[in-house]
């Protein structure tokens, strides 16, 4: 069933946004992407992102369904605050408050605050993100009660009544593979290992089965463990 709703998803070019671009086609007769430009060292991820979402396209009758993208570039607005891993080549370790040195304070904020301009001048009411509380580093604008509160605030402050859904909230890494394989089989499946990034430092040279990265980063742990757990529950 399609609801008549439009989607607007929130769509870096990771395996995350990319089962939730998946997920909106399943569900949303139009929906349309948007994504960030802030300075974030692995950038190769903004190049990542036509080719997936081509590839997206390509399967089954989504590309029908499938509008314009959105790039938003916010240049070194957030980068020119400073003090994140994600931003520059700082190392990337646990702070003494318990989150990684790649927190960007507000990232997400952010994020969902230019999600919802852009939804409010599209006519979209759905805004789909890929955060998830369940296995992710802790980042507190992750976590569901902030979705909530932005849902609210965005409503009240541009006078809509958006839908902020986060598929992805409840579930596991390894969840999260079987969900994208659930929406498009092993094609999809596929796609997402060969044409999506989650390494944070860049790496498209370092095949796994998995797909590309350094391997050692939190962010290809966090994604080679979900690959593992995946696939040996279907074994
Ligand atoms: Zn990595």
């Amino acid at each position: 069933m399609h609801s008549t709703d439009g989607a607007l998803v929130l769509f870096s070019g990771g395996q995350d946004s990319a089962t939730c671009l998946a997920w909106a086609l399943d569900r949303y007769g139009r929906v349309e992407t948007v994504g960030f430009a802030y300075g974030q060292r692995h950038a190769v991820e903004l190049a990542c992102r036509a080719p997936l979402r081509e590839g997206i396209a390509a399967l089954g009758e989504w590309g029908a369904r499938l509008g314009a993208d959105h790039m938003v570039d916010l240049g070194g607005a957030l980068a020119g605050i400073g003090g994140t891993a994600l931003t520059s080549e700082a190392e990337i370790v646990m702070t003494e408050e318990g989150l990684p040195s790649t927190f960007v304070p507000g990232r997400n904020l952010l994020f969902l605050t230019y999600a919802a301009a852009i939804a409010w001048r599209r006519g979209l009411r759905r805004i789909v993100a890929g955060m998830c509380e369940t296995d992710f580093s802790g980042y507190p604008d992750c976590r569901d009660d902030t979705i909530k509160a932005m849902q609210l605030a965005l409503n009240l402050g541009m006078n809509r009544r958006f839908v902020l859904e986060t598929p992805l909230m409840w579930i596991d890494k390894a969840a999260t593979w079987g969900l994208a394989e659930a929406l498009g089989g092993h094609a999809l499946v596929e796609l997402i290992v060969e044409r999506s990034h989650s390494c944070y430092l860049g790496d498209r040279v370092h095949r796994h089965d998995w797909g590309y990265g350094c391997g050692a980063c939190p962010a290809c742990e966090l994604r080679a463990e979900g690959w593992r757990r995946w696939r040996e529950s279907r074994a």
